[in-house]
């Protein structure tokens, strides 16, 4: 493989990662963090940065979901094809864990962008005959299993990763740890002779939130016995005073740059953080991943360039609006067949269909749109709407389960006055469809815990108007009257949400659709050009690219 050489070689920025998602076939993810990689991978391939990415093979999946007869959840592995999608480098590499010597190789993954170059995802794999059965299984299935086994992996994907890299030929300037997931990478390298203001100078952090759940703290007791006495008093030394191994602060501490992903949680980390500087750079999405075809083409024709360049969506906004609307309607009429495919129910076409696809859980309060079915249901008598929701639960989280439940509940009492429908399996085919083809993209998490949410900038690229809590990126990308709807005020109550969301779908959402569809049809081609050209990925790679990695502008 002679061009799978080529681009790791000139790789110089090695982007580290738990999840990566770059084809639906490879299930190497679980939302939106692994998502988000795979558009920066993309990205890096149109603007032809020298990137390698790195990740778990994760040959078992995350989960496969299924829905029980009284709507909870089932959670199902979900094994995939790894020889299909990737071939295997000759390298084996030794790391030792709990005592013992792992086997690591990779797996590597190519993909090319819009000007040819090209980036390789390499997929770490323990699943070798020289390890032991349990430690074969330790890149098997994605965020599974109990804590020892989450450090395990994390200490294969932090530790491996520079060696493999090396064994590859590879000389990488600097390490983007993606998440505190790759917290152990600069460790290693310090453990293996740099300095610690060397090993700092090579790595830069990414934090994806604020919230506890997602920030990974492990017991010393629990590091001692995984990565070795000798690696526990390494860490006292540089996270000195903190009780457990918070990988957040390990990266945060060994990076000589870190941000959040958009500019209200970089002020929210910068609190949690004080002693370190938190940049921001809002996420993006691969406009070109996520554009459905039809209005692809309404891209090409009046804005050419702008799959290397999203600055030329800004002649959308010149265009009439009718072009985006009927591009629009063929993802639409796609969707409503999927819809009766996958479910059996058929939505009125006349009616607008609201969409709620995220991963379930408590802080983005999947729920709130039935807090007061009884109000809905009269809302849906006097302007009917159908609502679509989709979104998986980790398996852990009790809340996100019961949420599901919940809205197949309301599903059920809403039977033959409002079609609400659950679509399982929510993932990148699925989520392509719904940002397509749906007409309002609901968002409704509790501020400041959203630290930028991305699907609605997949939304509005397509002409869906966005109705959202004032959080994360909408804060910048919403404008007022435009492209779509902000509940609430800043600093304003969260309990207000619930019935605020109500009565904006009722005096202005609904209203906008029934008795000002020339509006409609305005807001939907603004929400393409405003959101078009500073959401994609290109912007915060190029960002990236210049403030994080110090590559020369080019
Ligand atoms: C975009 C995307 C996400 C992330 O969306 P949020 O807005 O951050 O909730 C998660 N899962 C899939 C499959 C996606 O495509």
């Amino acid at each position: 493989m002679p061009a799978v050489t080529d681009c790791l070689k000139s790789a110089s920025i090695a982007f580290v990662t738990m999840e990566i998602a770059l084809e639906p076939g490879m299930r190497c993810y679980s939302g939106g963090l692994g998502v988000l990689a795979g558009d920066y991978a993309l990205a890096a391939a149109d603007i032809g940065l020298p990137m390698v990415f790195v990740t778990l093979a994760s040959r078992e999946g995350y989960v496969r979901q299924g829905i029980d007869a009284q709507g909870h959840q089932i959670d199902v592995p979900d094994p995939w094809d790894l020889e299909k999608w990737a071939k295997p480098l000759d390298p084996v590499v030794r790391i030792v864990l709990e005592g013992r010597q792992v086997a690591v190789r990779a797996w590597v993954h190519e993909l090319q962008g819009e000007g040819g170059a090209r980036i390789p995802t390499l997929l770490l794999d323990t699943d070798l005959p020289e390890n032991s059965a349990e430690d074969r299984k330790l890149t098997g299935r994605l965020y599974g299993g109990d804590e020892r086994y989450r450090l395990l992996q994390e200490a294969v994907l932090g530790m491996a990763t520079s060696h493999i890299l090396k064994a590859l030929g590879c000389t990488i300037a600097t390490f983007h740890l993606n998440e505190g997931h790759a917290a152990l990478l600069p460790v290693e390298l310090v453990r293996k002779g740099a300095s610690v203001d060397e090993a700092r100078d090579r790595c830069v952090f990414t934090t994806h939130t604020p919230v506890a759940a997602g920030r990974d703290r492990f017991p010393l007791s629990l590091a001692e016995r995984v990565l070795g006495p000798q690696t526990r008093g390494l860490l006292e030394r540089l996270v000195p005073g903190e009780p457990e191994l918070d990988m957040t602060l390990l990266a945060l501490g060994m990076s000589r740059y870190s941000n959040a992903v958009s500019c209200r949680h970089a002020e929210t980390a910068q609190e949690m953080y004080p002693g370190v500087t938190i940049h921001a750079v809002t996420n993006g999405v691969h406009l070109g991943r996520w554009t459905a075809p039809a209005m692809a083409d309404v891209f090409d024709r009046d804005a050419p360039g702008w799959r290397t360049d999203p600055d030329c969506l800004r002649r959308i906004a010149g265009i009439e609006p009718e072009e985006v609307a009927k591009a629009h309607g063929k993802a639409r009429t796609h969707l409503i067949g999927e819809v009766e495919r996958l479910s059996g129910i058929a939505l009125d076409p006349d009616a607008p269909i609201l969409c709620y696809a995220r991963r379930m859980t408590g802080y983005k309060r999947p729920a709130l749109l039935f807090h007061d079915l009884e109000r809905l249901l009269e809302i849906a008598e006097r302007q009917p709407f159908s609502v679509l929701v989709a979104g998986k639960a980790h398996p852990k989280d009790d809340t996100g389960h019961a949420e599901i439940a919940r809205i197949h509940q309301a599903a059920r009492d809403s039977r033959g006055r409002l079609s609400v429908v659950f679509l399982p399996g929510y993932g990148l085919e699925l989520a392509a469809k719904l940002v397509a083809g749906t007409d309002v993209w609901l968002n409704v998490p509790i501020p400041p815990l959203e630290a930028s949410g991305t699907s609605g900038m997949k939304a509005a690229v397509n002409g869906v108007l966005n109705l959202s809590t004032r959080d994360g990126w909408w804060l910048e990308g919403y404008r007022e009257g435009r492209n779509g709807w902000a509940i609430g005020q800043e600093g304003g109550d969260p309990d207000e949400h619930g019935p605020l969301l109500l009565e904006m779908l009722e005096k202005q959402v609904l209203p906008e659709w029934y008795e000002h569809r020339d509006r409609w049809h305005c807001m939907m081609r603004d929400a393409v050009a405003t959101v078009g050209p500073r959401f994609s990925a290109i912007r915060p790679m190029h960002e990236y690219a210049a403030e994080a990695y110090r590559l020369p502008a080019g």
